[in-house]
C-alpha cells in the first residue's frame, strides 16, 4: 500500500481506503461466523499498514471480554510492545459496546471506523454517545456506515440460523 492519509473532514464521502480496510474486518467477521461466534471482525491499522486482525471469540475463549475490538487491541499492543496505540485506527464491522469503547479510548486509538449500527448495545451513537463524553481525556474520531449492509446481513443470517 502507498501513502495513506484519511481526512475525517472528508469522511462523509466514505474513502475507498476505509471501505477496503473494512472489507478486511468483514473477512474476520466471516471467520467468526464459520466458528459459530457472533460475526464481528476488527482490524487495526497504523500508517496504512494492517498490524492486527481479529474477531469475536467469546464462546471459544469462554470469555465475555473477547470481543473483536478487544482481541484486535491486544494483538496490536503486543506487536507494538505498547499499551497505547498512538496514531492507530481501528475498524470494526459493528458499532462497539461500552466495554470496547472504553478500551478504544484507553488505547489512545486515533480513529474508529465502524460498519453496522448496534441498536441494543452500541455505545457510540445508538444507546449512548460515549466517545463524546466531556470527561474523557482522549478524543477518538469516529465514523460509521462502512460496508454497513454486508455487516448487518451477516449478523442477520447468523441470528436467523441460530433462531435467537
Ligand atoms: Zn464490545
Amino acid at each position: 500500500m502507498g501513502i495513506i492519509l484519511i481526512s475525517f473532514e472528508n469522511c462523509h464521502q466514505m474513502s475507498n481506503l476505509a471501505i477496503d480496510f473494512m472489507s478486511l474486518a468483514l473477512e474476520q467477521a466471516r471467520k467468526a461466523y464459520d466458528l459459530d461466534e457472533v460475526p464481528v471482525g476488527s482490524i487495526i491499522v497504523k500508517n496504512g499498514e494492517v498490524i492486527s486482525v481479529s474477531f469475536n471469540q467469546v464462546i471459544s475463549q469462554n470469555l465475555v471480554t473477547s470481543h473483536a475490538e478487544i482481541n484486535a487491541i491486544q494483538i496490536a499492543s503486543k506487536k507494538l510492545n505498547n499499551y497505547r496505540l498512538v496514531n492507530c485506527d481501528i475498524y470494526v464491522t459493528l458499532e462497539p459496546c461500552h466495554m470496547c469503547a472504553k478500551a478504544i479510548v484507553d488505547a489512545r486509538l486515533k480513529n474508529l471506523f465502524f460498519g453496522a449500527l448496534e441498536p441494543k448495545t452500541g455505545a457510540i451513537v445508538s444507546i449512548d454517545r460515549f466517545l463524546d463524553a466531556s470527561h474523557l481525556n482522549h478524543r477518538v474520531n469516529y465514523s460509521s456506515g462502512y460496508r454497513e449492509a454486508d455487516s448487518a446481513n451477516l449478523l442477520k443470517s447468523f441470528f436467523k440460523s441460530k433462531r435467537y
